[in-house]
């Protein structure tokens, strides 16, 4: 079982956070390099392990935690390595004709200091050492909070902070609201926050106290969109991607897929072939097969709720097991937006299919009931109706005849906007996002003869000519 952090041991692995920031042992890109190199092959020698804990802790598919989890860490982990000498480099910028040309200026990538990092339980590897990788690479410390409902996962990861590095850079608090609650007291210089809207505001609010800067990844509802000029040609090539969007991890994804805006022309003809695919995919499906389970009873029951309430046609190959959490992928048609199912994100299991006449319609729905979300999905040929679902819908990012993949791109940032959360990360983008960017003026003292025009008093100095 987790072992909780003791809550009045907080206060001191904070302090202690602090002090090995102004040891300056991440002073030099090459100590940076070191601790991510022996994170690396930690990683590497803990594979089997991180799957069997995510086994143990919701039935976490090994082939999900292998391929969408340790893997792009690993990826990660070498991409910076390799570039972050460069990100780290000064960059030289021009001076004004008001300095008469005496100046010299950079701007220095310097590190933040004492990062608090709070992950959720959903993709529990990646989602806290994506983070936490960037943070190293910029110099910084790191408190490091994980979920406490992946307790398997959460004690590896902790023996692993905790052992793997040349000093103490991670101190790593668990626990749940207590003791999240307890660390949210002390000062930090930047909080990343992945998780729910809900919890987001409540860190917020802690980190305004100390006007902290926070990173919030958040959830949302993300839509998918069928258009009447998706290619039908391919429609179990796009209908599969959007099928295993919507179920991997067992729905429980950030940006999965949240429900299908289908033209009414296309409507039968996806209800038909979504059958077949998830029949393909999922037959004979059983809580004993190498499918991931829901989290928790609460999670379960709020799902099963969602269910019943929501009047639509339900579809699916296996049956429901309370005891280990297990809901068999379910697709719900005929769905409205005033149905159960459409008033939060489902994080589930469950794929709803709405059937829509006009594009302009259905994209103005979706801003009237949930704005900004994490991500969008467009399945069209047409680059004008690609085009309009860009321009009039704002997401945190889009992906036009695929879904997910864009996550995976360490190349590109990845974040929210709106009520999906601000800041961004991965890659550069976490290494900027953890450091400070100072201007660094210099000015011989030999210019002084130049530049004695600004002292006072200003008369007859005070003009154009
Ligand atoms: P959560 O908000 O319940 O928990 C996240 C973290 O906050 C955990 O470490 C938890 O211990 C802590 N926490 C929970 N309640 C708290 C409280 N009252 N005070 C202080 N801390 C508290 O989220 P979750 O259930 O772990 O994850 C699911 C949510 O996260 C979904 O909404 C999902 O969309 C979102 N999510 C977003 C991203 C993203 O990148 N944008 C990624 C994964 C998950």
């Amino acid at each position: 079982m987790l072992e909780y952090t003791q809550v009045e041991e907080i206060g001191s692995l904070v302090d202690k956070a602090r002090q090995v920031f102004d040891s300056n042992v991440l002073l030099t890109v090459q100590n940076r390099l070191n601790q991510l190199r022996n994170l690396y092959y930690v990683l590497l020698d803990h594979q089997t392990q991180f799957e069997d804990a995510l086994s143990k802790d919701f039935n976490r598919s090994r082939f999900e935690t292998s391929r969408l989890e340790l893997a792009q860490v690993f990826g990660e982990i070498l991409y910076v390595m390799q570039h972050l000498e460069s990100w780290s480099k000064p960059q030289k910028v021009d001076y004004l004709p008001l300095s008469f040309g005496t100046t010299y200026s950079t701007v220095e990538k310097i590190p933040l200091g004492v990062i608090l990092i709070i992950a959720p339980f959903n993709y529990p590897i990646v989602l806290s050492l994506s983070p936490i990788i960037g943070a190293i690479a910029a110099g910084n410390t790191v408190v490091f909070k994980p979920s406490e409902l992946t307790p398997n996962c959460s004690t590896l990861l902790t023996e692993v902070l905790q052992s793997c590095f040349d000093y103490p850079i991670v101190s790593v608090v668990n626990g749940g609201i207590t003791e999240t609650q307890k660390l949210l007291e002390p000062k930090f210089d930047k909080i990343m926050f992945t998780g729910s809207g809900h919890v987001g505001k409540i860190i917020s609010k802690a980190a305004a106290e100390h006007l902290t800067p926070v990173i919030l990844e958040l959830g949302g509802k993300s839509p998918c969109f069928l258009t009447s000029n998706c290619k039908t040609t391919k429609i179990k090539a796009l209908l599969s991607r959007i099928i295993w969007s919507s179920f991997v991890n067992s729905g429980q994804t950030c940006v999965a897929v949240d429900y299908l805006l289908v033209h009414e022309s296309i409507y039968s003809t996806v209800v038909q072939e979504s059958t077949k695919i998830l029949k393909e995919f999922y037959c004979n499906i059983t809580e004993k097969s190498d499918f991931t389970h829901l989290i928790d009873r609460k999670s379960f029951k709020r799902t099963m709720t969602t269910l019943q309430r929501t009047k639509g046609k339900k579809i699916s190959f296996g049956v429901s097991h309370e005891d280990t959490n297990f809901i068999p992928p379910t697709l719900i048609c005929d769905v409205s937006w005033d149905d159960e199912t459409m008033q939060s994100e489902n994080f589930a299991p469950i794929l709803p299919i709405i059937k829509y006449s006009s594009l302009e319609d259905v994209v103005s729905e979706v801003k009237t009931e949930h704005d900004t979300p994490l991500a969008c999905y467009i399945f069209s040929e047409d680059p004008q109706e690609q085009r309009y679902i860009l321009n009039n819908l704002r997401s945190g990012g889009v992906c036009i005849n695929e879904t997910m993949m864009h996550v995976g791109l360490y190349t590109a940032p990845f974040g929210g906007i709106g009520d999906s959360g601000y800041g961004n990360y991965h890659g550069k983008w976490s290494f900027d996002s953890f450091s400070h960017s100072r201007t660094v003026l210099k000015q011989p003292l030999w210019a002084e003869f130049l530049i004695k025009a600004r002292y006072p008093p200003y008369t007859r100095k005070n003009r154009a000519t």
